[in-house]
């Protein structure tokens, strides 16, 4: 039996990031996945393969509604899904690749089969084949991440019921799709599908899309989807949905308790995640879930078995790749008797609309609820002389400071290249700098992150320059 320092179950950013940093303390390494390729959700049916379709999107969009006015004549572009298809596959495929790259480079030890518990210090891998295999391990990171979540009456059959990892390889374009829920997935796939003609229906239960982000946001992103054709059928709750071979048909109650029917092609369930630990043998281990389905972590993210760590999608916080990753170093860190450190206020979030939001820190309405005297600056993307030359003239810069110190609190955005943007917020919010330190700084023209120094400077005392 192959003895290690460090066994790794999953190998989703959490995992594999985590495997590379142990293996470049001096570690022994090994990482477990159950599928064929490595990367876990993120690569292989998250993060990568959805931006590909929302690019490919895009410049349909931009083919069909954008392309005249900049004087580039097109005629009747066509969306060729499987090619779409296909280019994302080979996206993925590269970047997983890449991942197999990586552990070799690091002589990390790679086994494919589902890994599970015999014991705190043993685990076991089942390849496809059934073959079995024991490793010995000093310490285990439990990376193994999440599925997409439901409620009763809406299980995906995954055919015409389905979830993010379908929508990400339909072979059609569907005439109508209905998506449950208006959160990150929702709104990203369904965004992909609008643009390509689909008719796009979100039924939401709270009142607002990403209801968990800044209210402006949400206010400000409805209206742009809206224009887009987007429908939302918000304070919906879904009793069912029926597939009804070429149809779905969704039964919801509105907010005055009325029935209201819809039908579609296809119906995107997009109400959450829930961390994975099927097949993990806890038991055995000597651990449990949480009521959440979660594994229980201290602020060193081991569990309640000393030699067994949990990071990523699978324990509390934000279900997001960059989240996972830092857990990943974290641990491989003080595992090679470091000591890290991870600032979980300042994970930046990003929805990958068009315009993109973005944001990091407390919203306005987490400020109100905490009592906390604050100042709000903004500012419209369509003043900026970037915006107007390259037609992407929606969005706005929002920068919440503490009314008394300056410091800033949160920093909310949705622009073009939002994604990008919010990093300098976030190095400024790490060195707790007050809104006037970023409205002072030299900022390049024409770019949209003169935005960002626009805000500040209506936030530090109303006097933004180009407005
Ligand atoms: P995962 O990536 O879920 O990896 C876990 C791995 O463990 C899997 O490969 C699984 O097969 C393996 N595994 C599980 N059990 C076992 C076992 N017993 N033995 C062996 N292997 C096992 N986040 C962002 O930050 N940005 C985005 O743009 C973004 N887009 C997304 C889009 C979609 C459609 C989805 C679904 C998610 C997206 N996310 C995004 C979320 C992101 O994918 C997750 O937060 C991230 O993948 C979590 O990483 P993880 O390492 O914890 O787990
Ligand atoms: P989410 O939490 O972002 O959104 C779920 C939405 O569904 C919420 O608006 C919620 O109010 C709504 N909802 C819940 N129950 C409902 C019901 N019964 N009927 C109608 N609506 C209901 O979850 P998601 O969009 O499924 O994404 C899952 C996770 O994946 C998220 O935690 C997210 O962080 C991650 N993710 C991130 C990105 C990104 O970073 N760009 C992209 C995709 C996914």
């Amino acid at each position: 039996m192959s003895n290690y320092d460090v066994a790794i179950i999953g190998s989703g950013p959490g995992g594999y990031v985590a495997a590379i940093r142990c293996a470049q303390l001096g570690l022994k390494t090994a990482i477990i996945e159950k599928y064929d390729t490595l990367g876990g959700t993120c690569l292989n049916v998250g993060c990568i393969p959805s931006k590909a379709l929302l690019d490919s999107s895009e410049h349909y969009h931009n083919a069909v509604h954008n392309f005249a006015e900049h004087g580039i004549i097109v005629n009747s572009p066509k969306a060729d899904i499987k090619q779409m298809i296909d280019r994302k596959n080979g996206v993925v495929e590269t970047t997983c690749s890449g991942i197999k790259f990586l552990m070799d480079k690091n002589k990390v030890d790679v086994y494919h089969g589902v890994g599970s518990f015999v014991n705190a210090t043993t685990i076991k891998i089942v390849n496809s084949e059934g073959k079995e295999t024991q490793i010995a391990s000093k310490n285990t990171i439990i990376a193994t991440g999440s599925k997409p979540n439901y409620f009763p009456g809406m299980e995906p059959d995954k055919k015409r019921i389905i979830t993010s990892t379908e929508a990400l390889s339909l072979k059609e374009v569907p005439k109508k799709m209905i998506v449950i829920g208006g959160g990150v997935i929702g709104l990203e796939l369904g965004s992909v599908y609008n643009r390509l003609g689909t008719e796009v229906e979100v039924v939401e239960f709270a009142p607002n899309i990403i209801p968990t982000m800044d209210g402006t946001m949400s206010k400000e992103l409805t209206r742009v989807l809206k224009k887009e054709g987007f429908k939302f059928y918000m304070e919906h709750k879904v009793q069912k949905v029926e597939n009804k071979g070429k149809k779905v048909v969704l039964t919801a109650l509105n907010k005055k308790g009325e029935e209201v029917k819809l039908e579609a092609d296809y119906c995107l369930v997009a109400v959450g995640r829930k961390p994975y630990t099927t097949g993990l043998g806890l038991e055995n281990a000597g651990l449990k879930t949480t009521d959440r389905g979660q594994i229980e972590v201290n602020n060193n993210l081991q569990t309640a078995v000393p030699n067994i760590y949990a990071i990523g999608d699978v324990v509390r916080g934000a279900m997001l790749a960059h989240k996972a990753e830092e857990e990943g170093v974290y641990v491989a860190e003080l595992l090679a008797g470091q000591k890290p450190h991870i600032n979980y206020a300042l994970i930046p979030g990003v929805v990958y609309t068009w315009p993109e939001v973005a944001a990091v820190g407390k919203t306005e309405e987490q400020l109100k609820a905490e009592g906390v005297n604050f100042k709000v600056g903004s500012f419209p993307i369509k003043a900026l002389g970037r915006a107007r030359a390259s037609m992407d003239i929606q969005g706005l810069v929002k920068i919440i400071a503490n009314k008394d110190t300056d410091e800033i609190l949160g920093v909310h955005m949705i622009a073009p290249r939002a994604a990008d943007l919010i990093m300098e917020a976030v190095v400024a919010m790490e060195y707790r700098a007050s809104a006037e330190d970023i409205a002072r700084i030299c900022h390049p023209h024409p770019t949209y992150a003169e935005a960002v120094k626009e805000a500040a400077l209506d936030a530090t005392d109303s006097r933004p320059l180009h407005v």
